[in-house]
């Protein structure tokens, strides 16, 4: 099979196959071609990949010549016209904001693999784009915070006396937020933890963070691991107890989501303003709508001396390890899709690859995709 590593478009530095994964790919009998400076903006060069067995040639002619294509986000609409039927693609899609694209693809004839639809279980774990960027955005987030932050993080004890240790508190702990923990205790901080999940107790004080619960929290084992909407009481109680920890903190990682769901407003205005100027928020859920009242996707502003920081690109800011990380998932979910000869098999019985695939035959058949798009 031939794999085609298309060049991303706008601000996204991250590329889906780095050089050292042609090598990995090879060795499987998948043969690579690459766009021409499609790895630039993650360090590495046309002439990098052609040493590791790679050809480089032009967007049209990586289109046209590969039976599967990768990416890290879906191309633009123009290029649609660029593939041809039969042929598969590969990409993290959110089906929602490209529903048209999606749409044009089926009727193409084209296979979408959305990565980001990869089911959470074990088996699937290696393949696991969402994990992977979640581990990149806990970590940056918490090197942003202890930037922005006119204090120390670990404590100190110097000739000009003590400084306490700072205090974050993280909001939800998922793969980001323990991330976040393990980071923020690294580097000295106190950290709290809250989440409505509570299998995560152990794993929270196992990394060094102190649990704070929320009686009542409602929790569903047919959810995946995944949290579930709230009842108001529920609500009502976590928004003081959060209010409460969030004044006492100088530094808020917040990671709450529900997947499908707008994520939960956790930090109300009103805590904002209570709290210490020159304190910061990251919103990681800022995409989805953010778990601060007062975040705005993708910018950076300050209220009443609080930084709250919507940024959601903290995987495209290191673009190095988030493109190996990404590509070495793209490579396990090659590998129980192609045989022994490196040809390319979608096996619709297969669970993982029945979950990923948004279109296949002009159908769409992910059932979640179905769901998110409303499809009968
Ligand atoms: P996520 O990004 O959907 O959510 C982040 C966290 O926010 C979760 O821990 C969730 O419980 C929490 N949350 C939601 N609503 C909240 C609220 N109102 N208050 C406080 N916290 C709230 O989650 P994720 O990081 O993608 O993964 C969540 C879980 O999924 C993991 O911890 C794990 O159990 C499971 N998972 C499994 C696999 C796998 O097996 N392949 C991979 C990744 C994750």
């Amino acid at each position: 099979m031939i794999l085609g590593v298309l060049k991303e478009s706008g601000t996204e530095n991250r590329v889906a196959i780095l050089p050292a994964e042609v090598v990995a790919l090879k060795k499987i009998h998948i043969d690579v071609l690459v766009e021409t400076t499609a790895g630039e903006r993650a360090y590495a060069s046309d002439m990098a990949y052609e040493a590791a067995g790679a050809v480089i040639n032009s967007r049209e002619e990586v289109i046209h010549d590969a039976d599967m294509i990768v990416s890290v986000n879906p191309p633009v609409d123009d290029d649609i016209n660029l593939f041809r039927d039969g042929q598969v693609f590969c990409s993290v899609l959110n089906p929602v904001i490209n529903s048209n694209w999606l749409e044009m693809a089926r009727l193409k004839g084209l296979s979408v693999l959305a990565l980001d639809l990869i089911p959470r279980t074990t088996r699937a774990q290696s393949m696991d784009i969402l994990s992977s960027m979640a581990t990149v955005s806990g970590y940056k987030a918490v090197l942003e915070a202890a930037s922005l932050l006119p204090r120390f993080f670990p404590m100190f004890m110097s000739a000009a006396g003590t400084i306490k240790p700072s205090r974050v508190l993280i909001l939800g702990a998922g793969v980001a937020g323990l991330q976040a923990l393990a980071i923020a205790r690294k580097l000295g901080a106190v950290v709290e933890v809250f989440d409505v999940r509570s299998a995560v107790k152990e794993e929270v004080k196992s990394l060094g963070g102190k649990f704070i619960q929320v009686e009542g929290a409602k929790e569903d084992s047919a959810a995946g691991g995944y949290a579930v909407e709230q009842t108001e009481e529920f609500k009502r109680k976590q928004q003081e107890l959060i209010q409460q920890r969030a004044i006492a903190s100088d530094v808020v990682i917040a990671t709450a989501q529900i997947p499908g769901k707008k994520a939960p407003v956790l930090l109300l205005k009103e805590t904002v303003y209570a709290m210490a100027p020159g304190s910061v928020i990251i919103d990681l859920a800022a995409s989805t709508g953010g778990n601060c009242e007062l975040t705005e996707n993708g910018k950076n502003i300050i209220v009443n001396g609080v930084n709250i920081i919507g940024k959601s690109d903290y995987p495209s800011e290191m673009s190095t390890d988030a493109s190996k990380m990404f590509g070495c998932n793209v490579i396990n979910l090659l590998k129980i899709m192609v045989d022994k000869e490196g040809k390319l098999n979608l096996n619709m019985q297969d669970d993982i690859i029945n979950g990923t695939t948004a279109v296949h035959g002009k159908e769409y058949i992910s059932q979640r995709v179905r769901q998110m798009l409303n499809i009968k």
